[in-house]
C-alpha cells in the first residue's frame, strides 16, 4: 500500500501524517520515500488496520492511498500507469524508440575500446558498453582492467560522442564508478546484492538491472524496488536469459517476460541477446525478436575482432552484424508500430465453414 502525500503539504501536515503512521494500529513501520510519484509512504497492505487507514485517508495532506496487491510497490504499474522514461543523454528508454547499447564484454586496451566505440557509433548505437570490473565465474579468467578500464571507456565514449554503461560490483566503488559512467549496470550475479542495490539507488545515476540467472520476475522487481526506495526512479530492467537444463545455449531467453513486465511495471525493459544465447549467430534474430516483443532497447556485445576477445568472444557480434541489427531493428519496430493501427482486411479472411457444412460437403 502506498500513501501519496500532496505536493503542497506543509511540514506541519507532513509531521501529522508521520505521527498518524506510527499509530499502534499500524503493525509495520511505513517507510518514507521521495519517489517519482511524489513523497510517499510504503507498507504492506496488511500493515494498517481499517480504522487507522480511514484516519490517514481523511488527512488533508494525503492525496491518495493506493492499495497494491504485489510486494513491490513503487515498481508496480498500479501506482504509476504511465511508462517511466529513463533519459541517458539523447537516448530515452521507454520513449517509444528502442535504444541500442553496444560494445565489448570487457575493456581490453585503448585501441580495442576506441575502435569499438567508433564502430558502435557508426552502426547507430546510442550508448557504449564495456566491462571494467568483471564478475568472472573463474578466478583465473580475465578480471577486467578496473578503474584504468573505466577511464579508457569514458575517454572512448567521449571521443565517439556516446554515453557509457559499465558494471559495478561493490557498494564501495559506486561513487567512483558513478563519477565516470552515465549508467550503472548491476549484473545478474549481483541482482540480489542488497547493499549494492541501495548504493546504486543513492548514486544519482540510472541503473541497468540485469535479471539473476534463477530469479523470478517478482524477485527481480523487488530488487528494482530497492533502487526505487532510495529515491532513484531511473531503473532499466534487462532480461539476459535464465538458467535451464539444455547446454546448447548459454541461457534461455525469456522473451515472454517483456510483454508481461509491461503489464506489471512501468519500468522500461531491455533485452541482452548476447548473454541470453552465448552464441553470436543467434544474437541478430533474438535481438529482432526482442524488439518485436516490445523491448525498449537492446544491449549487445560487439567486438572489433570477436575471435580475439578476452571475454565472451563466442557471443560477441562483429561491427557489420551490429549495423544489420540496428537497421533491421528499426524496420521491425516501424513496421509493427505502423501496422498496429491498420484496420484488418476482412475480405482476405477465409470464409467460415460450419462443421455441418463440412460434413455435408464431405464425400463419405
Ligand atoms: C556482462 O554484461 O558482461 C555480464 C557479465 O552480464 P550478466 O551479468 O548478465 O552475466
Ligand atoms: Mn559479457
Amino acid at each position: 500500500m502506498v500513501v501519496v502525500l500532496r505536493a503542497d503539504a506543509t511540514p506541519t501536515q507532513r509531521a501529522e501524517v508521520a505521527r498518524l503512521l506510527t499509530n499502534p494500529g499500524i503493525v509495520e513501520t511505513p517507510i518514507p520515500i521521495h519517489s517519482a510519484a511524489g513523497d510517499v509512504y510504503c507498507m504492506p497492505n496488511s500493515a494498517i488496520r481499517p480504522g487507522v487507514r480511514a484516519l490517514v485517508a481523511a488527512h488533508p495532506a494525503v492525496e491518495r492511498i493506493v492499495p497494491i496487491a504485489t510486494p513491490y510497490q513503487l515498481a508496480s504499474r498500479t501506482l504509476s500507469p504511465q511508462k517511466t522514461r529513463v533519459r541517458v543523454a539523447n537516448a530515452v528508454f521507454g520513449g517509444g524508440e528502442p535504444v541500442i547499447i553496444a560494445g565489448p564484454c570487457s575493456v581490453e586496451d585503448e585501441d580495442q575500446i576506441f575502435e569499438a566505440a567508433r564502430f558502435a557509433r557508426g552502426a547507430g548505437a546510442q550508448i557504449l558498453r564495456g566491462g571494467a570490473f568483471k564478475p568472472r565465474t573463474s578466478p583465473y579468467s580475465f578480471q577486467g582492467l578496473g578503474l584504468d578500464g573505466l577511464m579508457l571507456l569514458a575517454r572512448a565514449g567521449a571521443a565517439a560522442g556516446l554515453p557509457i554503461v559499465t558494471e559495478v560490483m561493490e557498494p564501495g566503488l559506486v561513487p567512483a564508478v558513478a563519477k565516470l559512467a552515465d549508467v550503472l549496470q548491476i549484473g545478474a550475479r549481483n541482482m540480489q546484492n542488497y547493499p549494492l542495490l541501495k548504493a546504486a539507488g543513492r548514486s544519482g545515476r540510472p541503473v541497468l538491472l540485469k535479471r539473476g540467472f534463477a530469479a523470478t520476475i517478482e524477485e527481480w522487481l523487488l530488487a528494482a524496488e530497492y533502487v526505487l526506495a532510495e529515491g532513484n526512479p531511473n531503473v532499466i530492467l534487462c532480461e539476459r536469459g535464465i538458467r535451464a537444463f539444455d547446454p546448447q545455449t548459454r541461457n534461455v531467453l525469456d522473451l515472454a517476460c517483456v510483454p508481461l513486465l509491461a503489464e506489471l511495471t512501468h519500468l522500461p525493459v531491455i533485452v541482452d541477446p548476447s548473454h541470453a544465447t552465448g552464441k553470436r549467430d543467434l544474437v541478430l534474430s533474438m535481438g529482432l525478436a526482442a524488439i518485436a516483443a516490445g523491448a525498449d532497447g537492446l544491449i549487445v556485445e560487439m567486438h572489433p575482432r570477436p575471435d580475439e576477445a578476452l571475454s565472451d568472444g563466442d557471443q560477441s557480434i562483429d561491427p557489420a552484424t551490429l549495423r544489420r541489427l540496428v537497421h533491421q531493428g528499426r524496420v521491425v519496430h516501424t513496421a509493427l508500430r505502423e501496422s498496429a493501427s491498420l484496420p484488418l482486411d476482412d475480405t482476405a479472411a477465409a470464409p467460415f465453414t460450419t462443421p455441418e457444412q463440412l460434413v455435408a460437403s464431405a464425400d463419405l
